[in-house]
């Protein structure tokens, strides 16, 4: 079965153009210079799932005409991938069902903690419950089957905090990568699309460099690498045209297609 996947941002934490900045790139009237926060949709079949929800989402939503959605995965709790969850509530309230989440138990208490209020609503039983329907991934690796979707899913880090990375049939989307063992390559090997984070070519404690994504790549072994979450030290054109062929900067809008 054939899926697709539409960038829905690849901007890092602050998106691009940054606000207050005046350098080239936030002052670029190239489209492939705009940049929201890192976002994905992946539709299969008539399914829609979110990857992550950030402060952008509602911009998002309406720009790519978002009318309904299956699930969302999150990858972690750091605000430029959550920063836009009170938007889902607008899929509660019109469809009158709790969306399915997919998050790590990490993830998922660090949710309840910073909105609880999310956690609160009463229920037709007079239950309080989350306006969404988690579904939590306790172990680092795994697979799951999630609102009929095939997920197969790996942990690695950034900064201390624990991140989920994705793998559907032949596509991964693996972002805001810092440390990881061996075992993520072994997990996501043989796929032929891999999504990876790369902030810009300077060394970052949070994120790999453009170089060390290069190298994570190349230990992986996709047909084609498309990097997402960048800094606005990346000009598009420029940028790729130094990259290897089979590694691409993404943009915002680029749709994908794989193999599930
Ligand atoms: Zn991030
Ligand atoms: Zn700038």
């Amino acid at each position: 079965m054939q899926g697709t996947l539409l960038f829905l941002g690849t901007g890092g934490s602050a998106g691009i153009p940054i606000i207050t900045c005046q350098c080239p790139v936030c002052k670029s009237s190239s489209p492939l210079n705009k940049r929201y926060r890192p976002s994905a949709l992946l539709t299969v079949g008539k399914k829609k799932y979110l990857l992550d929800v950030g402060p952008d989402f509602r911009d998002q939503a309406l720009h790519y005409n978002i009318l309904n959605l299956d699930g969302v995965l999150l990858t972690h709790t750091h605000y430029d991938h959550i920063g836009g969850i009170d938007e889902l509530r607008i899929f509660y309230f019109k469809h009158k069902k709790r969306l399915k989440t997919l998050a790590s138990i990490e993830t998922y208490e660090e949710l309840r903690h910073r909105f609880h209020y999310l956690f609160m609503t009463k229920q037709a039983d007079g239950s309080l419950q989350s306006q969404l329907d988690f579904e939590i991934l306790e172990e680092d690796f795994g697979k799951i089957r999630f609102g009929g979707l095939d997920v197969q899913y790996v942990s690695y880090e950034q900064a201390n905090m624990k991140v989920t990375g994705y793998r559907f049939g032949d596509l991964a989307y693996i972002s805001d990568i810092r440390e990881y063992k061996d075992r993520v390559i072994d997990e996501i090997r043989g796929v032929d699309t891999l999504i990876l984070s790369a902030l810009r070519y300077d060394p970052s404690e949070v994120h790999f460099s453009i170089d060390e994504a290069i190298a994570f790549s190349n230990r992986v072994g996709p047909n084609r690498t498309f990097l997402t979450h960048i800094a606005h030290d990346l000009e598009h054109d420029e940028t790729n045209q130094k990259l290897p062929e089979h590694i691409r900067l993404a943009h915002d809008g680029l749709e994908l297609t794989f193999q599930l």
